[in-house]
């Protein structure tokens, strides 16, 4: 389906419900391509287990059985209010008893499984989220120790990889070569002061560290005044929260150890959205075969939409 963009943008401002306003063929057109099956998220190729994992569960057998013997009984679970506390002893002292609430509750009632991933971790996901602490994977998603390799940076951003190094893409780098991880989840967020920050900078040479980060969405920031232009400033943020998703998904494909997995159908590329104000999540998948990245054409178009509510 293409939609002409001034129909796209209509559609955005009447709906209530936030469109990814990313689903875009750029140079032409805005393409969105219809949800295919929902349950395709992950993949189904699995990596078989090897011989070293089996002997890390005959261990953690033992391991476990040793183990319990030496701990006290579960004391009930009471994990309080950081919000709440007082100074930092209350702070650390809730601290203390949320780690004990998660040892006697979660460590030990699995020990097995945690002994096995004490000796290594196979997680299937690479996750790239925003620091803010409002919008932790783990508590929305539920990743579980083990499911996913995670990095959090202001604004969720991916830099090119001509920009040079950072936390960001070492990151990658050990998810796709060591881990080898089936899925990299680029999840953005309604209100993100990052992203905020990028849409609102003037001065390109400021020494801020901040500046220097969230200008990587550079590109995003500019589609987002190219086609929003009539739109209120917190609705371009909003926009943009998701048009630097997808820049993200596309600057990920300038490292070729990435590239070369997503066109081999080894690594499938995901961006989530998630409304922290309405508790949705958007997910959507890159289509490859769509994709085109050079120095004069950036374009994109997603697949496998769906809306979580
Ligand atoms: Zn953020």
């Amino acid at each position: 389906m293409v939609w002409p963009i001034r129909s796209r943008i209509s559609s955005l401002i009447r709906s209530k419900v936030p469109m990814v306003g990313s689903l875009v063929h750029w140079d032409t057109s805005w393409r969105t391509v219809l949800p295919t099956n929902s349950s395709s998220v992950v993949s189904s190729r699995t990596r078989p287990c090897p011989k070293f994992m089996n002997w890390a569960r005959i261990d953690g057998c033992h391991a476990a059985a040793s183990f319990k013997e030496k701990q006290p009984e579960n004391k009930g679970i009471d994990v309080g209010n950081m919000a709440e506390a007082g100074g930092n002893h209350d702070l650390f002292g809730l601290m203390k008893q949320r780690f004990l609430t998660f040892k006697n509750h979660t460590y030990m009632k699995e020990l097995e499984h945690f002994q096995a991933l004490s000796k290594a971790q196979y997680p299937k996901f690479m996750v790239i989220a925003c620091a803010d602490s409002r919008v932790c994977p783990s508590n929305i998603l539920g990743f579980q120790p083990g499911e996913a390799f995670m990095i959090r940076n202001i604004a969720n951003l991916v830099p090119l990889m001509k920009n040079g190094p950072s936390e960001c893409n070492a990151a990658l780098e050990f998810a796709v070569t060591t881990l080898e991880v089936e899925n990299i989840l680029v999840i953005g967020h309604s209100s993100c002061a990052g992203i905020e920050n990028l849409m609102k900078i003037q001065d390109v040479e400021s020494r801020s560290f901040i500046h220097k980060w969230v200008t990587n969405g550079n590109v995003a920031k500019l589609r987002t005044k190219a086609a929003t232009a009539h739109l209120s400033f917190s609705q371009q943020c909003r926009f943009c929260e998701k048009e630097s998703i997808n820049q993200s998904l596309l600057n990920m494909l300038s490292y070729p150890w990435i590239e070369d997995k997503v066109r081999r159908g080894l690594l499938s590329l995901h961006g989530g959205y998630y409304n922290f104000s309405s508790c949705t999540f958007e997910k959507w998948t890159l289509d490859f075969n769509g994709c085109t990245v050079n120095e004069e054409n950036n374009s994109y178009v997603i697949k496998e939409e769906e809306f979580w509510s």
